[in-house]
């Protein structure tokens, strides 16, 4: 038969299972990743993504797509830089084409206590093979022109840390591109099935209830962003995660003419400009826990003018679209993810709003420790049980909002 397509790069519909060797709630980034590299490295198979909406249709479809290794503590950089160096492949390794660009990150510093903090990421990111330098102010306004080095004559630029290899890559993509390669492998993408409550017997997972119907399973992987807490609300696991939305806007499509991504510490914003022109902006999380993803106008206006604090030829741009997802918090500001109390139920969470870029490292880790039943030693740090050990992963100020 004439073949006209390499390979297939869309989402194929099963019928659904009634039982699998792995059940993965949730079709964002982690839980689908999990599931290719279940597949890919360990042979895993019989494995179902079950996603109740469409696959990245939560945090990983509405990010702002920045991907950086530039954080503070030694778990933490070992981590993002396993991933950022995972990124740097998966469009080949996945076949699927994902617009990956390095653009350079500026992290400005406004004030004396965050030039001794970005000097302080810059020398820390050294010593673990991290390529992070500290600029003075001249040196700022030579890697990016564009930039009002005064912010509007508020908050003048005093330096900044500058991550080189900081870089976006479209989101969506990187969902779907995981999909594609799962089901090619033989792994199972159910869209339209929501979990609705977890089965235990003995003391251990035996499968998840559905709106289709009772789906037996040897584990169970909660991966649902935002909404880990209702999911292990149902087995009564009480996890330190609330959940927060976060906003962000485009504006409408421009010439190019920034190419850095840009992020101010005191000013609590970041600005990109993707491939087809838009300029991105993005901020804090909303200071009220909510599950509501609805846009608010008091965001639009104060983050649209501390962006154009910082580049102000945006002030004659028209926002074209602003949107919000939930982000799940952690007290540390670093990611949760391992075993549970409950034998075979295992979490993907604490993703905030940093979780884009972890997606490929945390992939591969959950997928070794299902498979393995072994934690591995880069997700050992993030253990469910940290903060009873007093183990905190302080990454709050280099988390940031991105
Ligand atoms: C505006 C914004 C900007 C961000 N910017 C960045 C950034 O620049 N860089 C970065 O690293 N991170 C960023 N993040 C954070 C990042 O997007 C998230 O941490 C990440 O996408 C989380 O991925 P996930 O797979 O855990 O969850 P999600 O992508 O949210 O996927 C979870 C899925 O689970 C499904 N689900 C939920 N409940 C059920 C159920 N009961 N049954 C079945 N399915 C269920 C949902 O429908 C959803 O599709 C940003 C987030 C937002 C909101």
């Amino acid at each position: 038969m004439l073949k006209l397509f390499r390979r297939e790069t869309h989402i194929q519909s099963h019928p659904l299972g009634t039982s699998y060797d792995v059940v993965i709630i949730g079709g964002g980034g982690h839980g689908l990743a999990t599931a290719y590299y279940l597949a890919k490295e360990f042979g895993v198979t019989n494995v179902a993504v079950l996603e109740r909406s469409y696959i990245g249709s939560g945090g990983t479809g509405r990010n702002t797509t920045v991907l950086r290794a530039n954080y503070k503590t030694p778990e933490t950089i070992r981590f993002y830089q396993k991933s950022f160096e995972l990124y740097a492949s998966l469009a080949q390794e996945l076949d699927y084409h994902m617009l990956r660009a390095e653009r350079g990150l500026l992290w400005l510093a406004h004030s004396e206590p965050q030039i001794r903090n970005q000097r302080e990421r810059a020398l820390q990111n050294q010593h673990f093979g991290v390529n992070t330098v500290f600029l003075d102010a001249p040196q700022v306004a030579e890697v990016c022109p564009q930039l009002d080095m005064t912010a509007g004559g508020k908050r003048p630029v005093l330096g900044a840390a500058y991550h080189p290899p900081g870089a976006i890559i479209r989101h969506d993509a990187v969902a779907w591109g995981y999909a594609a390669a799962a089901q090619r492998l033989g792994v199972q993408v159910h869209q339209g099935v929501a979990v609705t409550g977890l089965r235990i017997e003995s003391g251990r997972m035996v499968g998840v209830e559905t709106n289709r119907g009772f789906i037996g399973a040897g584990k169970v992987l909660s991966a649902v962003g935002g909404y880990v807490t209702q999911i292990t609300d149902m087995v009564g696991i009480s996890l330190p995660i609330v959940t927060h939305p976060l906003q962000a806007f485009v504006t409408e499509a421009y010439k190019p003419v920034l190419d850095r991504i840009v992020a101010s510490a005191d000013l609590h914003i970041y600005v990109s400009q993707g491939a087809r022109g838009e300029l991105l902006v993005g901020a804090e999380i909303d200071p009220f826990t909510s599950y509501s993803t609805r846009s608010t106008f008091p965001f639009l206006a104060s983050c649209s003018a501390r962006a154009i604090d910082l580049f102000p030829f945006m002030a004659k741009l028209r926002i074209l679209r602003q949107w919000s997802g939930l982000c799940d918090m952690t007290p540390d500001y670093s990611p949760l993810m391992g075993v549970t109390e409950v034998d075979r139920f295992y979490v993907s969470s604490g993703w905030g709003t940093w979780g884009f870029k972890a997606i490929p490292a945390s992939g591969i880790l959950m997928a070794e420790l299902l498979a393995t039943g072994q934690v591995p030693s880069l997700m050992a740090p993030f253990a469910l049980d940290r903060f009873r050990r007093d183990r905190a992963v302080p990454e709050r100020a280099s988390a940031g909002t991105h």
